[in-house]
């Protein structure tokens, strides 16, 4: 037998007030290109004529006066108030109160739209928060009157306020990955927006020694500020994170923002060469379809001949997700120049890029580090070294390496902490290290990124 709409929505109308809406949502699954609202009107319409003509046969009266009143059915309140002679009133509806109406969400609509004024975006979604009480009684009456056919109460409010959002803005909704949340609390007629990050990609190089990835604090006041930092709370005064981040933050208007970078180099090693890969990420922004080479000139402008961003683009928190998982694997090469306590023989150098070609460096965490990260051994994959510069004690290498290897140690032996070394292979001590980042492996976030077509 086929589903009885209509003696399902005089079932219903018997036992509980119902508006259009909450009505109408109890056959959503039902019916192409209507809305709740229609579907319940055009229900109530009909149940209007059934009453009618049992009042008309004098039949069921004490029941059409339930219904009549449950579905605030006013035509037919006045034919019976007529027949009867009692005074009838409609109800308010038991689910929303008979707050849910075209004039509300047109109220709410606007307030956010307003409010959205303020905010460049191309895409939005619409979230509700129902009170447990309302879903609580719609689940009781649909379970007792046996009925699978409804949707949740959070629909007709996404819809009703998100349509309106749509065309007063001019945005488009977007579920995956939009631009601005809406949450709307609709029973207490308020609603918050989430404005979600703006995700920018790029590589940096650093130019000058002793500038920290990021904010580095004043190891004896913790940025309290005292005299051993000479009250600027800090032990460098600025960092890789605030000369990229700052510049963007201002300019997307964005209230914070967070620098991720694919590994980080010792503060006193410079970046060259293709440079670090980076993602910076702008929190709560207000503009988000910015020109990212004014962007790029802002920084280097700013922090001209310290550190420098270059190939801007804009990202997204999945190839955020890629760079930090990928970040610890990727190769690293280096550019290493090296005073030793004595000259050091052509021969033992042509000895050290024989023996360090694809070899397993057992390294135990450096003493300088211990601090930080427990105290293990690691074992990481060298590639390669090569001399680029040899005269006298002083020797240019190109180091590369598995992410992951102190490279310093690697130099130095960290009194045989680290082993095989160079120093140890070469029977000379390093007194000075000067290390350079030229080349940080990006190719297979890129590669991704092709081919996902992000
Ligand atoms: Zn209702
Ligand atoms: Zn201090």
């Amino acid at each position: 037998m086929s589903f009885d709409i209509l003696g399902k929505a005089v079932e219903l109308l018997i036992s509980y007030p119902l508006c259009d809406y909450c009505l109408g949502r109890q056959f959503a699954r039902l019916g192409y290109g209507l809305s709740n609202r229609q579907r319940g009107e055009a229900l109530k319409t009909t149940i209007a004529m059934l009453i009618h003509s049992w009042v008309e046969e004098g039949e069921e009266l004490e029941k059409a006066k339930e219904i009549a009143a449950n579905g605030g059915l006013n035509a037919v309140i006045q034919v019976l108030e007529k027949k009867t002679g009692e005074k009838l009133v409609g109800r308010e509806c038991t689910l929303c109160s008979g707050l849910l109406s075209e004039e509300r969400f047109e109220e709410l609509a606007g307030r956010i739209a307003r409010e959205l004024k303020t905010y460049e975006f191309r895409t939005f979604l619409t979230g509700a928060v129902v009170p447990p009480a309302i879903r609580e009684a719609e689940d009781r009456i649909r379970s007792g009157l046996n009925i699978a056919t409804g949707e949740d109460i959070k629909n007709d409010i996404t819809r009703g306020v998100g349509r309106r959002v749509a065309e007063l803005t001019g945005a488009k909704v977007e579920y995956l990955n939009p631009d601005i949340t809406i949450l709307v609390d609709y029973f207490n007629s308020t609603f918050q927006l989430q404005v979600n990050p703006v995700f920018i990609y790029g590589v940096y190089l650093k130019h000058k020694r002793f500038i920290p990835q990021t904010i580095w604090f004043c190891r004896r006041c913790w940025g309290r500020g005292c005299s051993s930092c000479n009250y600027t709370g800090r032990e460098y005064e600025t960092s890789v994170s605030e000369l990229v981040g700052v510049p963007a933050m201002e300019y997307f208007e964005a209230l914070d923002y967070k620098f991720h970078a694919a590994g980080r180099e010792d503060v006193d090693a410079l970046v060259e060469g293709t440079g670090r890969p980076f993602v910076l990420e702008l929190k709560h922004p207000r503009k988000r379809l910015l020109d990212l080479k004014r962007l790029e000139e802002l920084i280097n402008s700013r922090s001209a001949g310290v550190v420098e961003v270059r190939e801007l683009r804009f990202s997204s928190r999945r190839e955020l997700r890629e760079l930090k998982a990928m970040s610890p694997r990727a190769s690293k090469t280096y550019v290493a120049e090296v005073v030793f306590s004595s000259p050091v023989e052509a021969s033992k150098l042509a000895e050290v890029e024989e023996r360090f070609r694809n070899v397993t460096i057992e390294q135990r965490t450096p003493k300088r580090v211990l601090r930080r990260r427990s105290d293990r051994v690691r074992n990481k994959l060298l590639h390669e070294v090569k001399v680029l510069e040899h005269s006298g004690n002083r020797v240019v290498f190109r180091i590369r390496t598995q992410g992951g290897l102190y490279v310093k140690e690697l130099i130095d032996g960290d009194n045989g902490r680290t082993r095989p070394s160079i120093s140890e292979l070469l029977g000379a001590e390093p007194e000075q290290i000067k290390l350079t980042v030229v080349e940080v492996e990006h190719k297979l976030i890129q590669e991704q990124q092709l081919s996902s077509g992000a």
